[in-house]
């Protein structure tokens, strides 16, 4: 039975489907103005590994993620400028120009951590009219009101706002004094079409009935999550800071016109911080995955340390913990290879071992049952990989099975993956900086003193590849 941890009841809650024949999974997607940065991705591994736990159960899942390229404001209220514009002028190219190139660089992001594809992926801009279908929705039971030209969600009118995120309607009524933007009538509304506001420099707009404009970013995700898996659905998520905000006026907004409950489980993935504290796209401060490459770490040893702990615990982000994940991911791909060499030479596979088997595949899926407990389900990875009495063809059958659910690639580890010495690996690190500088007389140094202690690197576009010559 599985079990996933819902926002709304604040429990673990047993996942019964809406739908027999399918799972309707909804994952807020990036804002494509930027690259997404390590936090985001932890993000989307944890929903990675959340569809493939639906996966491994047997549900088929209809996956939907959307690509925002419009309305997002810098905050997630209605303040600051708008996402995609700060985008085009950081970088002298059009909004449009700017959303193609990061969507792709998320896509390849999301390969390179061996992330299952949405079934459906949606972009802002190719679903206007749905959306103010769904204002003129919310128009018409007159949950909505003009100011300054802009239309506004009116809180008041939804009597569950803020059911999610557990916010005190009286609290928030008396929170009416202290207004920021001074055309909304409570602070906590928050804009469905823009046409005033926020409108210098701003190229994207489209006809409306409300005036030229553009959406809201909170609007999109209720439009094409409900175009695409229907008015009630089983699985919204996102990262834990969409919680107060937008997935609050998510759920406003289509419960709103719909008049009936909307999303059966919220689940949230709590952040990945710096030591320095939370890691932001705005702030300017990001890890990129790039970035983590071109220190010459494989992206799945990030993986692998998302799965050493749990999503709704936080993840503190250092290169030291990294280095421990990848350590520990190549110990497991060499004990693979070691197993693949001897799978035939000894093999001992015998009856008796079914029951240790069984065992094994019941405690795995034990661990991911219970909320995605990634790091006990590792765990049990581990206890067959040492285990005294199943054969080398028993194990890699079990963790090839396992790794449908970790997506680490394990069927096709390679035969090069070798254990570096921590000295070679910061002779490896030294040369990547100096490459970084344009130094490329110290890099070829570097080069040979590696060569000389016995190892080759590479310079592949998937990082850099070192081999024991
Ligand atoms: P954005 O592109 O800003 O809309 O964010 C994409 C996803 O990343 C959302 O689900 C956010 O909740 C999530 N997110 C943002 N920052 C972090 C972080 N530091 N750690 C984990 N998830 C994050
Ligand atoms: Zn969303």
């Amino acid at each position: 039975m599985l079990t996933l941890f819902n926002t709304l009841s604040r429990k673990k809650e047993e996942f019964h489907p809406i739908h027999k024949d399918y799972v309707g999974l909804y994952t807020c997607g990036p804002t494509v103005y930027f690259f997404a940065h390590i936090g985001n991705l932890r993000t989307y591994v944890f929903e990675d590994l959340l569809k493939r736990v639906l996966l491994f159960n047997k549900f088929k899942v209809k996956h939907v993620m959307n690509i925002t390229d419009v309305g997002h404001l810098t905050s997630d209220a209605d303040e600051g400028e708008d996402k995609m514009l700060k985008g085009a002028k950081r970088e002298g190219k059009t909004v449009w120009e700017i959303a193609k190139f990061y969507e792709d660089a998320f896509m390849k992001d999301m390969e390179k951590l061996n992330m299952l594809m949405p079934d459906i992926k949606c972009k802002a801009t190719d679903h206007v009219q749905d959306m103010i279908d769904l204002i003129k929705r919310l128009e018409d039971k007159g949950m909505t009101y003009i100011a300054n030209g802009n239309v506004y969600y009116d809180i008041m009118k939804f009597p569950h706002y803020g059911v999610l995120a557990r916010l005190n309607m009286e609290e928030l009524r008396a929170g009416a004094r202290i207004e920021i933007d001074e055309h909304k009538r409570n602070p906590h509304d928050f804009v469905l079409w823009f046409t005033k506001s926020k409108f210098e420099n701003q190229e994207m707009k489209w006809p409306s009935k409300f005036g030229v404009g553009y959406p809201g970013w909170h609007i999109e995700c209720s439009a094409m999550s409900m175009k695409y898996l229907g008015e009630h659905f089983d699985i919204h998520c996102g990262g834990i800071d969409h919680i107060p905000v937008h997935h609050t006026n998510e759920i406003a907004q289509s419960e709103g016109a719909t008049g009936h409950k909307w999303v059966n489980y919220w689940m949230h993935g709590e952040f990945l911080v710096m030591d320095k504290g939370k890691m932001s796209k705005s702030s300017g401060e990001i890890l990129t995955l790039n970035f983590v490459q071109s220190k010459g770490y494989d992206p799945l040893d990030y993986r692998y340390l998302c799965l050493n702990t749990h999503y709704r615990t936080p993840l503190t982000f250092s290169f030291e913990s990294l280095d421990a994940a990848r350590s520990a991911f190549r110990g497991l791909k060499n004990k693979i290879i070691e197993f693949r060499k001897n799978q035939d030479k000894h093999d001992k596979s015998s009856d008796a071992n079914i029951i240790i088997i069984e065992k094994y595949n019941a405690d795995f899926i034990e661990a991911i049952n219970d909320d995605l407990n990634m790091p006990k389900a590792l765990a049990v990875l581990w206890s067959v990989v040492r285990d005294k009495d199943l054969s080398d063809k028993e194990k890699l059958h079990l963790i090839f099975e396992f790794d449908k659910v970790f997506g680490l690639d394990l069927v096709n580890v390679a035969e090069e993956t070798i254990e570096i010495t921590k000295d070679i690996q910061e002779l490896v690190d030294q040369r990547q900086e100096a490459r970084k500088k344009k130094d490329f007389k110290k890099a070829d140094e570097l080069r040979e003193l590696i060569k000389e202690k016995g190892y080759s690197v590479d310079d592949s576009k998937d990082g850099i590849k070192v081999k024991k010559i």
